[in-house]
């Protein structure tokens, strides 16, 4: 990132992320360590998706914001099954489910507080050590289990980019998890819908968007380098 675009405002940012994206790109703000100012400006600016990655901090920044209450939060952060319940008293949507236990957990849970809430399932085609989801492989093992799960509505997938990857790499990996939804949605199973295909962070979104991304998930571009 430039000097030039670290100068600008968080709604100068926003305009110009916005006018790259095609209209049917969901833009997911990533507000982790964001204060609640900054996202009040991206509120104003036309914001209503926020992404964070920690249940705690979410519930501190939403104390803070009772008076925006058309916001959508987005797990993006692994979860541990023993703080599903806040999770979802705090998110609509997860987007980071990456095992079969956490959905089951989850659909459990989602009965007793009468939620539905929305999730992705988390996906690594690549072998990544840092990161959680599941492989292909796996996926299509957990799927028969995945759609007795009513509780919970799964709409697409979720993929985090290993760092390091070339551009051409970078796509084709964009590519193949578009393929992979097209594969699991030809299937049929009554409660897996696969149209949100969320992909692509600050340095590859770009790349995403190519690859068919319907939901990108931006920190540092709207919201400058995290300290
Ligand atoms: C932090 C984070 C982002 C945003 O990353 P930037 O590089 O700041 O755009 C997106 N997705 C996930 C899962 C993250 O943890």
């Amino acid at each position: 990132m430039t000097s030039s675009q670290l100068s600008n405002t968080i709604t100068d940012r926003i305009a110009k992320v916005r006018q790259q994206l095609p209209e049917t790109v969901r833009l997911i703000a990533v507000s982790k360590q964001v204060s609640v100012e900054a996202i009040r400006e991206a509120y104003t600016a036309g914001i209503r998706d926020f992404g964070e990655s920690r249940v705690q901090e979410v519930a501190v920044k939403q104390s803070q914001l009772q008076d925006l209450p058309d916001i959508t939060w987005h797990l993006i952060g692994h979860l541990q099954t023993n703080k599903a319940k806040k999770a979802l008293e705090h998110f609509q949507w997860i987007q980071s489910l990456d095992s079969l236990k956490l959905a089951q957990t989850l659909d459990r849970l989602a009965t007793s507080l009468s939620t539905n809430p929305q999730v992705l399932l988390q996906v690594k085609l690549l072998p990544d050590p840092n990161k959680y989801g599941w492989t292909v492989e796996e996926l299509f093992q957990d799927l028969p289990a995945l759609n007795e799960c009513q509780n919970i509505q799964i709409k697409g997938l979720m993929t985090i980019a290993p760092l390091n990857l070339s551009e051409p790499e970078n796509l084709t990996l964009f590519q193949n998890t578009r393929s992979l939804a097209a594969q699991i949605q030809e299937q049929n199973w009554s409660n897996i819908q696969m149209q949100h295909l969320s992909m692509g962070m600050s340095d590859d979104y770009h790349l995403a968007v190519q690859g068919g991304a319907t939901m990108v998930r931006l920190g540092r571009t709207l919201f400058g380098e995290r300290s």
